[in-house]
């Protein structure tokens, strides 16, 4: 059991919870509710999970076996609607249980113990993790105590109870935020809006109509804040309103209550920060994050000055776009997280001329939509299953490649035609899942970093 857990009053004594999914967020779910007081039963498909949910004390059965408790906790990967629910999560609704996501048990707990700790909620189709990786180093630079998590982890129930000076800043996915009820933010940011999950929410509308409760139950005294970048969140903006929140828009170029003037984070008072001075937060789609976490501070009260430092000291996450190596004046650029061209078009935005490593389990449409971005490629080096199918749209459009397969073959390979090219920068942004060769993202790029690492320079030859 964490230590966070053990730190929480009984504050469900008396209520039963039944927890289905035992991963990375119902686990911790079972532990610290259990640790608060609650009758808990937990369940898995999956044996193993089930296995070392027992070896952690947690009590075993499926939840149509125990009656109706005070509430069902669904892992977000587990559907109770579309395409199709879970059966034990129909058998619950059937018996009226309510079905909630760890977040929203987050938030009666610290409400249950008398703190007025705040909430700052995150959500959008992109840039998620990194806004609340960003707001939260924001409040921890400006010296608040702080607990950031949920989607992109720790588990919203593996955070520590915060006092009322204390801000909790939460990644909610649609998947978690169609299973709040209580749950009210005093910030709350949508991001912006893109075709994604459709299987789980029927269409656009179900999923936009999913995001946007992250707005429910807010008061006067809150703040919503909304990236105007696209078309369905401008829409959004406009028909929020009336609402009691306070709406602040936000761009990452164009004329908004918080905007970026080319680098200048400017709102009405003037400029908040030079974006040029944040290594971590390069290409407009990081500005559109940046003005995002500026907005969503200033409402939680943080002082203005802090801001500018704040980002320009941001470390930013694995595997976007970061720099983890350079050798003889190239940089190596880790994107790993770039599992589709969308996300690598925003990579290659970044640069005027690239080495480019890609490849691997491509998406619908493959990189036909990289097509404006061309003209940045140098030369591309392609790994994995689909590295065929690049191949002849790269050749379409006269760029430059081969086909190498593997990353231990790309990465040497790129550094030698950057140096033979004078080119600064080798980017892997693979417009591609990873797991024909790799685990996940995550284990990619730290391929990819260890291999730049290891990289040396010949000694010239005389
Ligand atoms: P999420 O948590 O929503 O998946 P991340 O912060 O992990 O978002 O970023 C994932 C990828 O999405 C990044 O590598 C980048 O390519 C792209 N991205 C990040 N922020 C934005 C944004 N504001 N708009 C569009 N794309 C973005």
């Amino acid at each position: 059991m964490s230590i966070s857990a053990l730190s929480w009053p009984h504050v469900f004594e008396g209520q039963r919870f039944a927890v289905l999914g035992l991963g990375q967020n119902g686990l911790p779910a079972a532990q610290t509710l259990r640790a608060m007081g609650a009758d808990v039963i937990a369940w898995d498909d999956d044996a193993a999970k089930r296995g070392a949910a027992q070896t952690a004390g947690i009590t075993l059965a499926r939840p149509s076996d125990s009656g109706r408790p005070d509430a069902l906790i669904l892992s977000p990967g587990i559907p109770h609607c579309l395409p199709t629910p879970h059966p034990e999560a129909a058998v619950m609704i059937a018996r009226g249980v309510p079905i909630l996501t760890d977040a929203e048990l987050l938030f009666r707990a610290v409400r249950a113990t008398g703190s007025h700790a705040r909430f700052a909620g995150i959500t959008g189709t992109n840039g998620k993790s990194t806004t609340t990786a960003l707001l939260a180093h924001i409040i921890a630079q400006a010296g608040l105590p702080v607990a950031a998590g949920g989607n992109l982890g720790p588990a919203a129930l593996a955070l520590p109870l915060l006092q009322d000076d204390g801000i909790y800043v939460l990644e909610m996915s649609s998947y978690m935020l169609e299973r709040i009820a209580t749950m009210r933010f005093d910030a709350a940011v949508m991001l912006n809006l893109t075709h994604d999950h459709i299987d789980r929410h029927g269409n656009m509308g179900g999923y936009i109509a999913a995001k946007a409760a992250i707005f429910a139950r807010q008061t006067e005294a809150d703040v919503a804040v909304i990236g105007i970048d696209d078309v369905p969140s401008c829409a959004l903006a406009d028909s929020i309103v009336p609402h009691p929140a306070r709406l602040v828009r936000i761009s990452g170029h164009a004329k908004a209550n918080i905007f970026a003037d080319r680098h200048i984070l400017t709102d009405h008072s003037g400029a908040i920060a030079d974006l040029s001075t944040a290594p971590a937060l390069r290409g407009t789609h990081n500005a559109q994050n940046a003005a995002a976490a500026a907005a969503m501070a200033i409402a939680l009260g943080i002082d203005r000055a802090t801001l500018a430092p704040a980002l320009a000291s941001f470390a930013g996450l694995p595997h976007r776009q970061k720099q983890v190596a350079s050798v003889a004046g190239i940089d190596f650029i880790d994107d790993s997280k770039a599992t589709n061209a969308d996300a690598t078009a925003r990579a290659l935005d970044c640069f005027d001329r690239v080495i480019w490593i890609a490849g691997g389990i491509g998406k619908d449409g493959g990189i036909e939509a990289l097509t404006p971005w061309f003209n940045r490629v140098e030369h591309a080096l392609l790994i994995g299953r689909d590295a065929a199918i690049f191949a002849k749209t790269l050749a379409a459009h006269g760029v430059s490649y081969e086909i190498v397969d593997t990353l231990d073959r790309a990465v040497p390979a790129g550094f030698g035609i950057a140096r033979q090219r004078g080119i600064a920068t080798v980017l892997l942004s693979p417009a591609a899942a990873s797991f024909d060769q790799f685990a996940n993202y995550a284990e990619r790029g730290k391929q990819f970093a260890t291999l730049a690492q290891s990289l040396t320079v010949p000694a010239e030859i005389h």
